[in-house]
């Protein structure tokens, strides 16, 4: 699963204690800090307008869940000082790389020309306030996921960057991403050698359950698991990994400990079905433990260790899970405290680093 582009240059330390942090998030403190990216008329419609850029969150500001104590600067919120993610996490933890996701929701945007010019602010401030300022750092490019040509085009104006490795897609879309309608999307990131990372949230305007809209955040944040299976039965299903068999995807924020169950009846009913599928060659297991990495964090744990070894057998996901802090969000259970110490050197290192650097070719 190794790709093709490079990072910028820096010293390799491939070593057992080297630790990749696959999922951080950079935020935009304000749509002010946007204004040195946009152009004029989006800035002069801002000023004059009640639009003030993408105002929805995939997090909401007071939840628990939103932001560890003292993440957030005097004057910005959780996620948006570099300073303190270097005091709090890349330093405390040695952390050699780490992938930001910025999730500004360009997605609840439904002017697409709002859409394109505050996806291309985006990735222009991830460039010069974070990748600039620290080479222990990678991106995610934001993009128009609702318009999947546009977003197309943001891919390759900025694909080229050295410190993007992944084009951020959020789990909740408007279309499954196996659609059609999303095949240029597909294309601009297989062309591009970058990964796929499908993380929590979204703002597409449509219910997250497919039975409907819930009454409580509560209901979203712990099923978000469903709108994971069904993005990846849809990729599967509709040939999108036979038809770009070199892309790889990321789930961020979605536990792990759901899959094991999700890709056994996927399987059987496959033996079922495939006959309407036909295009589906493989098991969609094969599909899934080659083409898909997961990010540890949240840490959807069973009771005992013994157990949380026998899930990962079950996925025979040695080479399938990654390190996250998900900085600045909580989760209670911390990974390297409750987790690595408790699996055999060799997989601890495969999830510290490894799996990582395979995935996201990194020096
Ligand atoms: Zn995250």
């Amino acid at each position: 699963m190794q790709r093709e582009r490079k990072g910028p240059k820096m010293a390799s330390t491939a070593t057992a204690t080297a630790l990749i942090d696959s999922d951080i998030h950079s935020t935009v403190p304000n749509v002010e800090a946007l204004f040195p990216y946009l152009p004029r008329h989006w800035i002069e419609h801002v000023n004059q307008s009640v639009f003030k850029g993408a105002s929805t969150t995939y997090y909401p500001p007071r939840a628990p869940i939103a932001a560890r104590p003292g993440s957030a600067p005097p004057d910005g919120p959780a996620g948006s000082s570099l300073a303190l993610l270097r005091s709090q996490v890349l330093d405390p933890l040695g952390v050699e790389i780490a992938i930001l996701n910025c999730l500004y929701a360009i997605d609840s945007l439904h002017n697409p020309e709002a859409a394109v010019a505050f996806a291309r602010a985006v990735n222009d401030w991830q460039i010069a306030e974070w990748l600039e300022k620290d080479d222990r750092l990678r991106a995610s490019i934001v993009v128009p996921v609702q318009l999947p040509e546009l977003a197309a085009a943001e891919i390759a104006r900025v694909g080229d960057h050295p410190g993007f490795v992944q084009v951020l897609l959020p789990v909740r879309s408007e279309h499954p991403y196996g659609s059609r309608i999303h095949r240029p999307l597909w294309e601009a990131i297989a062309t591009q050698h970058l990964v796929a990372g499908i993380h929590f949230g979204g703002a597409p305007g449509n219910p997250p359950f497919p039975s409907g809209w819930p009454s409580y955040y509560f209901e979203e944040y712990a099923g978000m698991a469903q709108v994971f299976q069904s993005q990846l039965a849809s990729i599967i299903s509709e040939g999108v990994l036979d038809l770009f068999p070199t892309l790889r995807i990321a789930l961020l924020e979605s536990g792990f400990t759901w899959l094991p169950a999700f890709m056994w009846r996927f399987d059987k009913e496959w033996r079922n079905l495939r006959r309407l599928v036909p295009w589906v060659k493989r098991a969609p297991s094969e599909y899934i433990r080659e083409h898909v990495r997961l990010t540890v964090q949240p840490l959807d744990a069973p009771p005992t260790w013994r157990d949380m070894e026998r899930t990962i057998a079950q996925i025979d996901g040695d080479h399938m899970l990654l390190f996250a802090t998900d900085y600045p969000h909580p989760h209670g259970a911390n990974p390297l405290e409750t987790l690595l110490p408790h699996l055999p050197d060799t997989l601890a290192r495969k999830i510290r680093s490894e799996n990582a650097r395979d995935l996201y070719g990194l020096a």
